[in-house]
């Protein structure tokens, strides 16, 4: 079998690279072209010997993910991609034009097994984890589409699967992206989003990376956690607050709690008098998302009226309050709209 180089660090390209008996820096001219230039056939790495581009071509491979669809939002600032893995499954991955920058959104597994009532992605469970290489070629299709219009800016985790639940693959993902021979991205541009592995997290805030911390909250108490979200059963909300809190102590870094408002579930404003009480005198700030509708699920969208009164309700407590701007949803590429299956 090939060795897949695309999501290899560069010592361990050049311990494969010493397997062949070539010298290391040639392993330093192939992230160049792998990883700098975006090049995936050796044939076109010229300076690189002949013979060397013929075994690289016997022995390893440097896969790209192909287009199965795209899609564009109305306002052109949202494109969302669906693409396909070497195995034939599934991705998604999205591209938001915010006015700082290209952000974009990846997937780290096909599907999701934690079952949030309010998300399209869990619809059909987990298929498998996606290796740190997949993740990565996610970022580098939007690096390619993007080379004359300043590239990739910052990265959020939050298409299919729960980054946590794929610990090992998403933090080799960080650290290619960091690599100066990789994206040379700063860890302050990464976000990770979590449901609230309490044990992940607690872990994540020792690894010394100063990542942006995401928790998907969505309710201010247990039982209408719980309802939306089966994981809470596991690890209740004041578990999820309380390491949250800590990672955001470890690492300096602010969290942010995401709140999906959801009409007659969880909007009203002692939902938000609940919610301030719980995170008050943490370095953290909420991001209300009015919830997107997901037509199986049958879920609705508050009035803008109480959009606006929870809103004030948390920033009366000090509570530093954004509502997300939709980007996206014409084209279902909003949070909790993405799914791995090729015919929806
Ligand atoms: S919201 Fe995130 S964690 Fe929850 S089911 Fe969807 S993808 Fe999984």
């Amino acid at each position: 079998m090939k060795t897949e180089l695309f999501g290899l660090f560069l010592h361990e390209i050049t311990q494969r690279l010493a397997d062949f008996k070539v010298p290391s820096y040639r392993a330093r001219q192939i992230t160049e072209w792998m990883y700098r230039q975006g090049e995936t056939d050796f044939e076109r790495m010229t300076n690189l010997p002949k013979e060397l581009r013929l075994l690289l071509a016997e022995q390893c491979c440097i896969t790209e993910l192909s287009v199965i669809a795209e899609q564009h939002s109305k306002d052109s600032k949202t494109s969302k991609y669906l693409l396909r893995l070497a195995d034939g499954n599934a991705i998604e991955a999205v591209l938001m034009r915010q006015s700082y920058g290209n952000s974009i959104c990846v997937s780290s597994q096909v599907g999701c097994a934690m079952g949030c009532s309010f998300c399209a992605s869990t619809l059909g469970g987990v298929i498998r984890n996606l290796t740190a290489g997949e993740i990565l070629s996610q970022v580098f299709h939007f690096s390619r589409l993007l080379k004359e219009s300043g590239g990739v800016n910052s990265i959020v985790m939050m298409g299919s699967g729960e980054p946590l639940a794929n610990y090992n693959e998403v933090l080799r993902f960080i650290r290619l992206c960091h690599e100066e021979y990789c994206l040379n991205m700063s860890y302050r541009n990464i976000t990770v989003s979590t449901s609230g592995l309490v044990p992940a997290i607690g872990q994540l805030a020792q690894e010394g990376l100063p990542i942006n911390l995401s928790i998907s909250l969505h309710a201010p108490d247990n039982e209408i956690r719980s309802q939306l979200m089966p994981i809470n059963r596991k690890y209740p909300i004041e578990q999820v607050i309380s390491t949250a809190g800590n990672y955001a102590q470890t690492t300096g870094r602010r969290i942010t709690y995401e709140y999906t408002l959801i009409k007659g579930v969880n909007d009203r404003p002692q939902h938000a008098r609940q919610l301030a009480a719980k995170i008050r005198g943490q370095l953290a700030n909420v991001n209300l998302i009015p919830v997107n509708p997901v037509p199986e699920k049958g879920l609705l969208r508050p009035e803008a009226a109480t959009i606006k009164e929870f809103e004030n309700e948390l920033k009366k407590l000090r509570i530093t309050t954004t509502v997300r701007r939709e980007m996206g949803s014409d084209i279902q590429a909003a949070c909790g709209q993405l799914r791995h299956k090729t015919s929806q």
